[in-house]
């Protein structure tokens, strides 16, 4: 497994391999990777003839009351789990390469971004496009996977590569979730332990809905109330949304005739967990 540290010396890799007429995948994380990120990296390894790992926490996704500074890292278990999953090459840029001084771009999607996480991390989504587009540049892939757990963020790089003709195939990976229920995240680390069983508010709302759904009920608004209900029955939660949304668009929807996309967003102490599933009335 090679590990690159310029992007320069990524891109020159990534041509390199293209002249050998090698297919490129790519993963691109935050670090601290855990079993859902190990489950990108093993579902893109079959795919191409070289898995590409990218670890770079980026700072413009983040707002300024955020959690940049204390964002978690563990290098060494990052690089140790990359190996095992097939892993090629790991890209660790350092911020000052992919945001050299003077840099201006900035990349707007027009309606995605409105919905959901959007509406309360103005500044993410923004940050995410102009990230992966840089990232894409610079690795060059074939394809690249990203997980269903950030939905929103799937749905904006697939508008992405559809809007600026990148040549890439994106992937969707499903959440993995703990024994529990609880869908991993970069984020559990921060729960206490008093905070890790109220975060299980998340996956049993989502449970909930999918009773509701099956027992006929069809109004967003009664399901939603139940939701409410549910999550703050556990201590030190607040509902950011709970939202029942057209799967493409993101746009809301009030009474459930097919299929629905639950997103949820519950900040559990000072951590703000999401979750979502894919929920079909007829199945
Ligand atoms: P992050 O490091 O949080 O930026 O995530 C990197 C990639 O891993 C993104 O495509 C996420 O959607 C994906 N991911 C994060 N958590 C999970 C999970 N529990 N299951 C599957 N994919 C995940």
């Amino acid at each position: 497994m090679e590990i690159i540290k310029t992007k320069a010396d990524m891109q020159a890799w990534s041509k390199n391999k293209k002249k050998e007429s090698r297919t490129l995948c790519f993963v691109p994380t935050m670090g601290y990777l855990h079993q859902g990120h190990v489950s990108l990296m093993e579902k893109g390894r079959p795919l191409c003839d070289e898995l590409v790992l990218s670890i770079f926490v980026n700072p413009t996704q983040f707002g300024p009351n955020e959690d940049l500074s204390s964002y978690p890292r563990n290098i060494e278990n990052d690089l140790s789990l990359a190996e095992k999953a097939g892993v090629t090459a790991v890209f660790l840029p350092i911020k000052e390469d992919i945001y050299p001084e003077n840099f201006q771009t900035e990349i707007k999607l027009q309606s995605l971004p409105n919905h959901l996480c959007g509406k309360f991390r103005p500044v993410h989504f923004a940050g995410v496009a102009v990230v992966v587009t840089k990232l894409f540049n610079i690795v060059m892939p074939d394809k690249a996977v990203f997980g269903m757990k950030d939905y929103q963020q799937l749905q904006i790089i697939r508008q992405l590569v559809l809007d600026l003709d990148f040549d890439i195939e994106i992937v969707a990976g499903d959440i993995i979730r703990e024994k529990d229920g609880l869908a991993m995240s970069s984020r559990n680390a921060y729960l206490s332990k008093s905070e890790r069983t109220s975060a299980l508010s998340l996956s049993r709302s989502l449970a909930l809905a999918k009773e509701l759904l099956a027992k006929g009920e069809k109004n967003t608004a009664d399901i939603r109330s139940k939701i409410d209900s549910l999550i703050h029955s556990f201590p030190e939660t607040k509902v950011e949304y709970v939202s029942f949304c057209q799967p493409e668009t993101l746009e809301e929807i009030k009474v459930i005739e097919k299929k629905v996309l639950l997103a949820l967003a519950v900040k559990v102490g000072k951590t703000r967990l999401i979750d979502n599933a894919l929920i079909d009335p007829a199945q």
